[in-house]
């Protein structure tokens, strides 16, 4: 159980590591940090799950 409980903890350390990388709008598309999807810059909302990265 301890290994399996480590490897979740590493996983929340990688997503929250990933959603606190700013999303880089310069770019012509970005990767949603909660989701993964690839979406362009010109909406500033992750058309696959909402999230809002308030532009
Ligand atoms: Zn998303």
């Amino acid at each position: 159980m301890r290994v399996l409980k480590e490897h979740e903890e590493k996983g929340l350390d990688d997503i929250a590591r990933d959603a606190a990388r700013p999303v880089d709008f310069d770019a012509a598309e970005a990767t949603c940090p909660a989701c993964g999807t690839t979406f362009p810059t010109s909406s500033a909302r992750c058309p696959d799950c909402g999230l809002n990265f308030g532009g």
